[in-house]
């Protein structure tokens, strides 16, 4: 397999007649980990929902070795993580995952809570849950499915800052397992730093992308690590709009934030 390719030439939403993405060319090769950093309303999210399939009224095209993702479905599984958990509220923690393991998977899906250590509240209900917990179940839901491409829309946001770490380290665990191409979307430049073996910088809408990037960084990462420091210390010096999706016309130089990245 060759991987993922994105290419958006435009994307209107028809109701407003504002354009979104313009000219996205994306590339991601199997078992590459990518996050997409921007501004808010860049057009991350809708992105990943064009990946998604959930959005089809757009120029261009998402293949997987040049067959259309969403015709003639050359990916196994996709598998999706989003801001809000999204889990059954009248399901038990195990029957979250069996709604989308089925029924006679019970042993996958205990393993699996085993992985985010929820072994203990197979049977509490999500509202029992806090918010870290109820992201655990999530995680395990998304790896069920064994993606071979994995979109996660700002997954760890508005949990504490030691919960996020904690989920960024079981969401590095179970990925090097089994590796699936993932997009994690993010506005937190060094949860990207932390995670990603590439990371795309978008523009404010109408997005386009203004550095494609490598993170050379050794596993594990922490958000606090001093390369994580050091690496978004540079980057941000070279180009102090880089997450506004600006340009600053006179420091920005591609060739030495790419150098600055490896
Ligand atoms: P991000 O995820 O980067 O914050 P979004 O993809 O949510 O950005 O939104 C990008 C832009 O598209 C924003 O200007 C937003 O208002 C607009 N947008 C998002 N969804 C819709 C929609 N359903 N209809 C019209 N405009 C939308």
């Amino acid at each position: 397999m060759n991987g993922l390719t994105i290419r958006v030439e435009n994307k209107t939403y028809q109701n407003t007649g504002t354009c979104t993405l313009k000219d996205i060319q994306l590339d991601v090769t199997p078992g590459e980990f990518v996050a997409i950093v921007g501004p808010s309303g860049a057009g991350k999210s809708t992105l990943l929902n064009m990946v998604a399939g959930l959005d089809k009224d757009f120029e261009g095209e998402i293949t997987v070795d040049n067959a259309p993702l969403h015709v003639t479905q050359p990916l196994k599984q996709i598998g999706f993580m989003f801001q809000e958990s999204r889990l059954m509220p009248w399901l038990t923690v195990l029957d979250n995952l069996l709604l989308v393991l089925g029924k006679e998977q019970e042993d996958k899906a205990r393993e699996l809570l085993r992985q985010v250590h929820l072994t203990d509240i197979e049977n509490h209900f999500p509202g029992q849950l806090s918010g870290g917990m109820q992201r655990r179940v999530a995680l395990a839901r998304a790896f069920s499915v064994e993606p071979d491409l994995l979109l996660m829309d700002e997954p760890f946001m508005s949990l504490d800052a030691p919960t996020a770490e904690y989920l960024r380290g079981l969401l590095m665990d179970l990925w090097s397992e089994t590796k699936p191409m993932v997009l994690f979307v993010t506005h937190y430049l060094r949860e990207a730093l932390a995670l990603a073996d590439r990371i795309v910088f978008l523009s404010e809408s109408p997005a386009h992308v203004v550095l494609d990037m490598p993170v050379n960084l050794e596993r594990p990462r922490s958000v606090e690590d001093v390369d994580v420091n050091k690496l978004h210390a540079d980057l941000l010096h070279l180009n102090p709009h880089l997450l506004s999706g600006l340009v600053n016309g006179k420091q920005w130089n591609k060739a030495s934030m790419t150098e600055a990245a490896s």
